[in-house]
């Protein structure tokens, strides 16, 4: 028996980046080819639609702008690990999409004079992020669902998450998905596919991600041969609601929001004297970690330390039509009105700029399969993304990978069929190893200790000593015996998709921890203690780590510098 179910193109996920690339491949193969998406929540629960300040693209060039201020932003930003070809290929591209966009109905806000309003992110030597209040992402994804829907030959396939890639000879062929409503493990056959899966998630538990962010993509990949690139590098959020986590976007800093400590004073004036609290993400989550271990903390709710987002000289006007949304978040989750009260907060982890390793042009290693949005690294975010690039880039390579591979298809690229044989493993683990067996281990303990340990071990600053520490308890974890589900029902059995994701979960934890011991010097995001200084002569190299059985084995490759030599950043 051949597979269940047969498409020409396989999108897994619906968030920004996988609905881009379905409409372009849909467009591309009109009439001839048939698009699956395939997507483990709902398609209007992908974590696209809690996106809050904005979009970057460069706009107005008759106003200051330039295309040339967006690549230098973005490169310097990622402390110039970034592939400066990609950058320029994202920055050129970044425009069309806000106006694809706009063609398609996203009600972008305005100016005075009509056009494209936008404001300031961090690193921003110009104001560059379009926006639709604060809700950027909900729009987004509502105008590019809508979108999706005029094309008949798109089926989605809702709450079906994929569990295994299958390869064979270097070329995709297909993937298992549990179909969460029925339990039933689907084989399915794809021409080509484009990974959208989305970032790594919750690795962490004071985190920006919605609970359904779970690193799948990365590991099914991994797991299938294709490198995972430049892990170690997580961006922390510098604000993130107390306790909560939920994010408060950099926009309220864009708008003119401040950062004072317990004291009251705006202390981003040691950190970052010219660019304040419109710095990079990596420098200003580390100066308020250093506020805080220098005392200047004030005692949160959680028992955990925070300091303060200042937004009462915007005045009620600004934060009611620009920032709406976080301050319905302030005033349901923290009992705060930010018109009168200063918004507490610290960071959290909320981005991973490493990912599947893609080209230029968003393939992977293995014939047939793209990656694009979150989960790649194509890499134009390098060792720290500036924020508004990352809705950008879900828009771009999701058109550029859409397309790619129905052009792939329609080229009659010829590939083989999944088989029986292809699932046995994965249906042996999930119907003979897990469902209606007890876990000596409570899955959700594990899962605590796992977010507690990378918290502990792998933060904002990291070293050796306590990064070896982590390394042993994720592998002492990966020993555990949390693999089972009591329950043997097959319909909506969320315990088991949870495990399925507590495995992954451990093991790209790993990944992101080798690459961080083995990364000896300091860069972007990843600030080691014990080697405080960028070490270019070492390191100015991609890290890629491969799967093998023992653990992620590691090799580099330099990345592509075409105009900007690394020089040191000053914000
Ligand atoms: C709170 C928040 C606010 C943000 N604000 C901004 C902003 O203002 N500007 C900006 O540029 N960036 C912002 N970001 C970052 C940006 O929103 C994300 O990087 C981007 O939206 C990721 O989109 P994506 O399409 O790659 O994946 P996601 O939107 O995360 O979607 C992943 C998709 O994959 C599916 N999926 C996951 N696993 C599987 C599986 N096993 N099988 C099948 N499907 C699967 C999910 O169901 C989902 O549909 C923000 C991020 C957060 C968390």
């Amino acid at each position: 028996m051949g597979a269940d179910i047969d498409v020409d193109v396989a999108i897994l996920g619906s968030g920004l980046a996988g609905l881009r690339a379905a409409i372009e491949a849909a467009r591309t193969g009109r009439d001839k080819l048939v698009v699956g998406v395939f997507t483990k929540t709902q398609v209007m629960r992908s974590h696209s639609v809690s996106a809050e300040g904005g979009t970057a693209a460069v706009l107005y060039t008759d106003e200051g702008d330039s295309f040339q201020s967006h690549i230098y932003d973005t490169v310097k930003g990622s402390d110039f690990l970034a592939d400066q070809d990609a950058v320029e290929l994202f920055v050129k591209k970044a425009p069309e999409e806000i106006l694809q966009l706009e063609r398609w109905g996203m009600p972008w806000a305005r100016r005075p004079d009509g056009k494209i309003a936008q404001r300031f992110f961090g690193g921003q030597s110009y104001p560059r992020a379009c926006f639709a209040e604060d809700k950027v992402g909900f729009f987004e994804m509502s105008t590019l669902y809508d979108t999706s829907l005029k094309y008949d030959n798109i089926v989605f396939y809702p709450e079906w998450a994929a569990v295994d890639l299958f390869v064979e000879n270097g070329k995709f062929k297909g993937f298992a998905a549990l179909e969460l409503k029925t339990g039933k493990i689907h084989k399915v056959s794809a021409k080509a596919c484009v990974l959208a899966t989305g970032g790594a998630g919750r690795l962490y538990s004071f985190a920006t991600f919605g609970y359904s962010s779970t690193p799948d993509g990365y590991y099914m990949a991994y797991k299938a041969g294709v490198p995972l690139k430049d892990m170690e590098f997580v961006q922390f959020h510098p604000t993130a609601l107390v306790p909560s986590g939920i994010l408060i976007t950099e926009a309220a800093r864009g708008e003119g929001g401040i950062l004072v400590n317990a004291k009251g004073e705006r202390f981003m004036k040691k950190y970052a004297p010219e660019k304040m609290e419109l710095g990079p993400r990596d420098i200003i989550s580390r100066a308020m970690y250093n506020e805080m271990a220098e005392g200047n903390g004030v005692e949160g709710p959680d028992g955990v330390k925070h300091l303060y987002l200042d937004l009462r000289g915007l005045g009620e006007e600004k934060i009611k039509t620009r920032l709406a949304g976080i301050r319905e978040y302030c005033m349901h989750l923290a009992g705060i009105d930010p018109i009168d009260e200063p918004i507490p907060v610290r960071p959290a982890a909320h981005y991973y700029m490493g990912g599947v390793d893609t080209n230029i042009y968003g393939a992977t290693q293995v014939a047939g399969l793209w990656a694009a949005g979150e989960v790649g690294c194509v890499s134009i975010n390098g060792a720290n993304r500036l924020g508004s690039n990352s809705t950008t880039e879900c828009l771009v390579w999701g058109a550029i990978t859409g397309k790619a591979a129905a052009e792939y298809v329609l080229a009659g690229h010829n590939h083989s069929s999944v088989n029986n044989s292809d699932s046995i493993a994965i249906e042996k683990h999930v119907y003979d190893e897990l469902l209606g067996k007890a876990p000596r281990e409570n899955p959700y303990d594990i899962r605590d200790q796992l977010q507690a340990n990378m918290e502990r071990t792998c933060h904002i600053y990291r070293e050796e000593k306590t990064m070896l520490e982590g390394l042993q308890t994720i592998r002492n974890l990966k020993q555990k015996m949390f693999r089972g589900v009591v329950d043997s029902s097959r319909y909506y059995n969320t315990n088991l998709m949870n495990v399925l994701e507590i495995e992954m979960m451990i093991e790209t934890a790993e990944v992101i921890l080798v690459s961080a011991l083995n990364r000896r010097e300091s860069r972007g995001a990843h600030a080691r203690l014990d080697y405080p200084k960028r070490d270019d002569v070492n390191f100015l190299k991609h890290t890629l780590a491969y799967y093998t059985e023992d653990g992620p084995r590691i090799e580099y490759v330099s990345p592509v510098i075409t105009e900007y030599v690394p020089t040191e950043r000053r914000y």
